[in-house]
């Protein structure tokens, strides 16, 4: 049997941007705006090391290298908490897909079963990323907020998340943001650019 009967499949939009450019504070807003659903793919992953996952020394050693974990293990752990959870139309994807294993493994797996958006990218100067993780790091708990593993989480980034964001760029599915203003400016742009794009969708 079918878990739910809804012919409506659910929303998705995926937030992507360089560590600490502000994608969990922008969704956690963008969750009680518009009453989204926020997925952080990174504490998915960070809640299946502390439940001792099968999984929990890959992703150990991804995270605290700033590598990318097998897109099985971090889609396993989305598809769960998207299909759990269909009281909710509308997913805030954050931090995923961040390359093409990720995106590949998406479009077979996944994208059948929802509908996917847009991507909102928010892109924010080094400087301020460094800045703000220095900062998040005093109480963070987070063993990959220093300033060794940030670098490596950089490189990640700039090696292959970025062609992500180029590809859906070409596809015209990208909304791209300023991220280096205030944490509100930031939201506010992000709704109004989202309101112009649901009037034309
Ligand atoms: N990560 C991953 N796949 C994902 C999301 C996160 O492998 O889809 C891992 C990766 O090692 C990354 C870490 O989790 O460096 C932290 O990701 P998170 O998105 O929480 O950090 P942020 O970029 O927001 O600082
Ligand atoms: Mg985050």
């Amino acid at each position: 049997m079918y878990k739910f009967s809804s012919l409506r499949k659910p929303s998705v939009y995926f937030i992507l941007g360089g560590p600490g450019s502000g994608k969990g504070t922008q969704c956690e807003l963008l969750s009680k705006n518009l009453k989204f659903v926020h997925l952080s793919a990174g504490q998915l992953l960070r809640d299946a090391i502390t439940s001792n996952s099968q999984h929990k020394i890959t992703i150990e050693n991804c995270i605290n290298n700033g590598v990318i974990v097998p897109s099985h293990v971090t889609i396993n752990l989305l598809d769960k908490a998207i299909f759990d959870n269909l009281s909710s139309e509308t997913f805030l994807i954050d931090g995923f897909p961040r390359n093409y294993e990720n995106m590949q493994s998406w479009i077979e797996l996944m994208d059948h079963k929802i509908n996917f958006k847009s991507v909102i990218y928010i892109h924010c100067s080094r400087q301020n990323m460094i800045l703000r993780i220095q900062e998040r790091s005093k109480t963070s708990g987070r063993s990959d907020d220093n300033l060794q593993i940030l670098e490596k989480r950089f490189i990640t980034y700039q090696n292959d998340t970025q062609k992500i964001i180029d590809h859906y760029r070409n596809l015209n599915k990208l909304i791209e943001i300023d991220g280096d203003n205030s944490i509100n400016i930031v939201q506010a742009q992000i709704l109004e650019l989202l309101n112009k794009t649901l009037i034309h969708s």
